[in-house]
């Protein structure tokens, strides 16, 4: 996926790694699991105990991983980073487990694609800080336990209903991440402006917000984008004139659609008159997968009220239909 206005990461979003906050004050946004995490911190800080597991949820690019490396660090403990898809085998967890130092912070990435038995390892982990391990196979095996220091998981997922019950039980704080509001991402790219040493107008950096989808990941690529833009076409300041006129050329519309979100709505309205359309008459139709549709293209189109799904299948709203400035046809 190589849209300049996807969540997902791309392989050359690491430079977005040094802008990540290292303190919760610093966190802009989602006040509601700042508050709570803020509390919970500072108290396990005071009885000197490992924090609760935490789940964290929410679409990517919301601040998942640098959120739990905030919680690492206002611990004051080490921060190990894996995702599900990297741990092939039981062993490979438990040789990160015992691993680690007391109250470290273990951030599993990603935790809805663990393996089943990746995850029972996890179970008593969490529960009772110990491993059990077998030994030997057949009639001699046995079984030992293995304690190991007590320690936080943060899990990171996109999806919390992917989660097994068992596995989700066993989180003490659960926390979703929410889109951010343009104020917010207004200050976020205005604080990676002055690291990065760029220069933007409040104004600049509105139309730039307007457009990342509430995301900022998003937020800091689109920036680094207009900044190109502003040093080629202008003195290097990004007002909201020049970031228009960048993100217009990089086909991302005043609410960050792109041309292939275009495309859909456009399909939609043209070819089954604004749906009801079943997902799989639509992915044919815009030559895409199903999965693709829902997991990339639906969640933003949703979020902003521009499509519904209905039972029957998916409508554009008409909302949608403005935003696309084609007429609502309206009911007899
Ligand atoms: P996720 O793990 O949810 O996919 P990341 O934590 O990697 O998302 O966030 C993507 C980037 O966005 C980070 O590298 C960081 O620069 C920036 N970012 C995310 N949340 C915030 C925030 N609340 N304040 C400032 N910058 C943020």
């Amino acid at each position: 996926d190589d849209r300049i206005v996807t969540m997902n990461e791309q392989s050359g979003d690491d430079w977005q790694y040094s802008l990540r906050p290292r303190h919760l004050r610093e966190y802009i946004g989602q006040d509601k699991a700042k508050d709570n995490l803020d509390i919970f911190i500072k108290a396990a800080l005071n009885r000197q105990e490992a924090l609760d597991h935490v789940l964290l949820y929410g679409p990517p690019g919301l601040g998942k991983t640098t959120l739990a490396g905030i919680i690492a660090n206002e611990m004051g403990v080490n921060f190990r980073i894996t995702s599900g898809p990297a741990i092939n085998h039981s062993g490979d967890l438990a040789a990160l487990l015992t691993n680690l130092n007391e109250r470290d912070v273990l951030f599993i990435d990603e935790i809805h694609r663990l393996s089943r038995n990746v995850e029972e390892v996890l179970y008593s982990a969490m529960e009772d800080f110990a491993l059990d391990i077998v030994i030997g196979k057949g009639p001699s095996a046995r079984s030992i336990r293995l304690d190991i220091a007590p320690f936080t998981l943060i899990g990171a997922t996109t999806r919390a209903g992917a989660l097994a019950a068992p596995l989700r039980d066993r989180f003490g704080v659960i926390s979703r991440l929410e889109y951010y509001k343009p104020e917010d991402l207004v200050l976020i790219i205005k604080r990676a402006a002055e690291i990065l040493d760029i220069g933007i107008e409040d104004k600049g950096a509105l139309e730039i917000a307007r457009r990342s989808r509430g995301t900022p990941r998003i937020a800091n690529r689109l920036l680094k984008r207009v900044r190109d833009f502003a040093q080629v076409t202008g003195d290097g300041v990004i007002t909201d004139q020049i970031a228009d006129e960048a993100l217009m050329r990089l086909e991302v519309d005043k609410m960050g659609l792109d041309h292939t979100d275009r495309r859909m709505l456009d399909s939609m309205i043209k070819k089954f008159g604004g749906g009801p359309v079943g997902i799989d008459t639509l992915a044919a139709a815009i030559s895409e997968e199903n999965d693709t549709i829902e997991d990339v293209y639906e969640p933003y189109l949703l979020q902003l009220g521009f499509i519904n799904r209905t039972p029957r299948g998916r409508t554009v709203t008409r909302a949608g239909y403005e935003h696309m400035g084609i007429p609502y046809p309206e009911m007899e």
